[in-house]
């Protein structure tokens, strides 16, 4: 690599302008690539591999296959038609075994890329083999040259690249550079003797730190190995190290974050004293499990410390979350300090505001409610007491100023991003925090999105619930289903029916609204009512009254009803075109059912005629377990669907793969814990860290 003299800079930080080749108008080119240093183009990850060490002859591809080929153009052309709007282009291979024609339509500017006598590697799917065709295969001009091409003869990097940079250029500068030699076609050396290496040294573990597989390869060399693997299981090899080190990265920033709030911030003292909390619970009719008690021995715990409480509360629906929310309210305004809770929807502020009236109210606490749509106060008599605000968004305007702000709840906190959360915590002085989710997070993405929280999980629910038995069903047996859903409704019983869209269908994917007059006579002589996104706030809270107070026998609506909604005496749920959800979210529509004392039924029909489609929910079928949901929904869906927008605050990683990598997200976690607690022995203080994992239940242990 050639980088500029004296004084010596980091060779990562050089710009790539300074390397061989590279001038102002790559530069640019390599900008839109997000390539502004050596260090990024080191890091500029191959989308795929090809192994060049040896092709498939073309006498020998099979129609259907996906095949790696090899051969000299030996006859090329452009074909119009329908007057001279289409074409196609085509050349000719042949490598001594037979031809084959590669083509491409509407491509004009391919002619420009071949000449004949051109050695070109094309890999693609065999298109037929009378005569043999790839039709728009991948392909590049290649020639053998020296012996130790990067392009030829080993396993071959393929790059994204951006119009105007050719792969084979950008391979030959990262190769060059993956060297550091800055000279053509030179052969690469054993690993050992690398160069590159110590440019990394202080990516790597220091030597005593053992116990961490993740990161025995060193740094440098993953390097090497994902742009030059010289096996194929090289490349995964060398993106897990890469993956570690983000990992590490990350979670090293967390935790840096979690201690300087530490410094900072003092806890309130809102521990209780019990006054409040002692006669709910005899008044409530039933006892706390053993799961919401220990939950709220480490709330207390947490309330009456010297740091403000940072901790998710993950439980699967129905589990009691909102009891031990107001539970741990109320050691907070036992000890004199008001208390926000936002939740994500009218609906659901509504109903913790009704459970408020109904469990708090009567012990004095002055219950208001803060939406877009209603600014009231609770009927409890204000008796000097701090209050406690139930609210949505509403909550971060900046009309709402609580005084002596104590604690802060967060329900469904995956609804929210971070920064809403942040912004409901500046109305106080480092208020104690508790965010809540009923969507179990998969262990990956609870460390990295909660990584810089504590965590409790309610993993036991209540007694005396009917059980939940779900059933997958196609369109044509819909009859059927409403034939029993009658059946249900006839014994009493009330049914949500959960359609993914409001009014717009496409396909065969069906609208509530389109659907809720045929399936009201359908379902007559019971009644039924319906609720979306477009119904008014103030129709919406009429239509939940009447649901709740069994006026209306089945609600029509969309996946709205999916957060919080409690209506004990609802015991089916019919889920339409169930493929069009994941899951999870799946999981969290079923939770609205089996919350009483009868057997509940959950029946998921599928629009959808792919088998796979089916497969996926028939997990939902098997399963119960909200974590082995999520982590299957993960695994088929990936991350991005599964977090929904950029809502979520999770950073994208290059090589870390938020569905597969647990095993490194968790030694990445220890050994940050390690180096932090090394930093901090060095530092002069000698306070233990404790933080645990996030992110699932026991199972999540390290
Ligand atoms: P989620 O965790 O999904 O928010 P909720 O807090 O809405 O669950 O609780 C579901 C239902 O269980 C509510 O009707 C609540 O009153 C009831 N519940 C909560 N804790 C207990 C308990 N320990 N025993 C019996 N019922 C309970
Ligand atoms: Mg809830």
């Amino acid at each position: 690599m050639e980088v500029s003299q004296s004084p010596e800079p980091d060779p990562l930080e050089v710009a790539v302008t300074k390397l061989h080749g590279v001038g102002a108008e790559r530069a640019v080119l390599l900008e839109r690539l997000g390539i502004r240093t050596v260090g990024d183009l080191l890091l500029h990850r191959p989308r795929r591999y090809e192994d060049r060490r040896n092709f498939s002859t073309i006498s020998r591809l099979l129609s259907g296959q996906v095949a790696l080929t090899c051969g000299k153009v030996v006859a090329m052309g452009t074909k119009y038609y329908a007057k001279r709007t289409k074409c196609i282009f085509e050349i000719v291979l042949d490598d001594g075994t037979a031809r084959l024609h590669c083509r491409w339509w509407n491509l004009r500017y391919m002619e420009k890329y071949f000449q004949p006598g051109d050695e070109v590697v094309a890999c693609g799917k065999v298109a037929g083999v009378k005569p043999r065709t790839m039709d728009h295969p991948e392909t590049e001009v290649v020639d053998r040259g020296p012996e130790g091409s990067p392009h030829m003869g080993r396993i071959v990097p393929i790059y994204p690249l951006t119009e105007g940079l050719s792969q084979r250029w950008l391979r030959g500068l990262v190769w060059r550079t993956v060297q550091g030699l800055g000279q053509d076609g030179e052969k690469p050396d054993a690993a050992s003797a690398h160069p590159q290496g110590r440019l990394f040294e202080a990516k790597d573990l220091p030597g005593g730190c053992q116990g961490f597989p993740a990161f025995a390869l060193p740094y440098g060399e993953a390097i090497r190995l994902m742009h030059m693997p010289d096996d194929p299981a090289d490349p995964e090899r060398a993106r897990r190290r890469l993956a570690a080190d983000e990992f590490l990265d990350f979670q090293r920033h967390l935790q840096r974050r979690r201690k300087k709030f530490e410094t900072r911030a003092h806890g309130l003292p809102c521990g209780g004293n019990n006054t409040l909390i002692k006669p709910l619970l005899r008044h409530l009719g039933f006892k706390l499990t053993d799961a919401q008690t220990r939950v709220l021995k480490e709330i207390r715990r947490d309330m009456s410390g010297a740091h403000p409480m940072r901790r998710l509360l993950q439980g699967d629906v129905g589990s009691g979350k909102t009891l031990v929310a107001f539970c741990a309210a109320l050691m907070a305004i036992e000890s004199g300090y008001s208390v926000a809770l936002m939740a994500p929807t009218e609906i659901l502020a509504e109903q913790h505001f009704r459970t408020a009236l109904k469990w708090l109210s009567p012990l004095g606490v002055d219950v208001h409610i803060l939406t877009g749509s209603r600014k009231t106060t609770g009927s409890g008599e204000p008796g000097g007491k701090p209050p406690f605000f139930i609210g949505t968004h509403a909550l971060i305007e900046p009309t709402f100023a609580p005084q002596n702000l104590g604690f802060v709840i967060i329900d469904e906190q995956h609804k929210f991003g971070v920064s809403q959360r942040e912004e409901l915590l500046r109305k106080g002085r480092y208020p104690h925090l508790l965010v809540m989710t009923a969507t179990p997070i998969p262990r990956t993405l609870g460390l990295t999105l909660y990584g810089d929280l504590d965590a409790s999980v309610l993993d036991e629910m209540p007694p005396g619930r009917g059980r939940i038995r779900t059933f997958v069903r196609e369109q044509r047996a819909l009859a059927k289903v409403w034939e029993f859903v009658k059946t249900q409704l006839k014994a009493g019983r009330q049914a949500y029916i959960v359609y993914p869209r409001i009014e717009e269908t496409s396909g065969n994917v069906k609208a509530v609204t389109l659907e809720f007059e045929q399936i009201r006579s359908a379902l007559a002589p019971f009644t039924a009512g319906m609720l979306h996104g477009k119904v008014s706030p103030a129709e919406r809270e009429v239509v939940m009254a009447a649901f709740v107070q069994n006026n209306l026998s089945a609600l029509l609506a969309t996946s709205l009803v999916e957060v919080g909604v409690d209506v004990p005496n609802a015991t089916v749920m019919v889920v339409e075109n169930a493929e069009q959800f994941g899951l999870a979210q799946l999981h969290q529509l079923r939770g609205r059912i089996g919350r009483g004392a009868h057997e509940s039924y959950c029946i998921l029909v599928s629009g959808a005629r792919e088998p796979e489609v089916a497969e996926r929910l028939k997990i939902m079928e098997r399963s119960s377990d909200g974590f082995e949901i999520a982590e299957a929904d993960l695994a088929i869906r990936g991350p991005g669907e599964f977090l929904g927008r950029d809502q979520s605050g999770a950073p994208d990683f290059r090589f870390g793969d938020l569905a597969k990598d647990l095993d490194l997200l968790r030694e990445a976690r220890r050994v940050a814990l390690q180096s932090i607690e090394a930093e901090e022995n060095a530092a002069g203080r000698r306070e233990p860290i404790s933080v645990p994992e996030t992110g699932g239940r026991t199972r999540n242990a390290t």
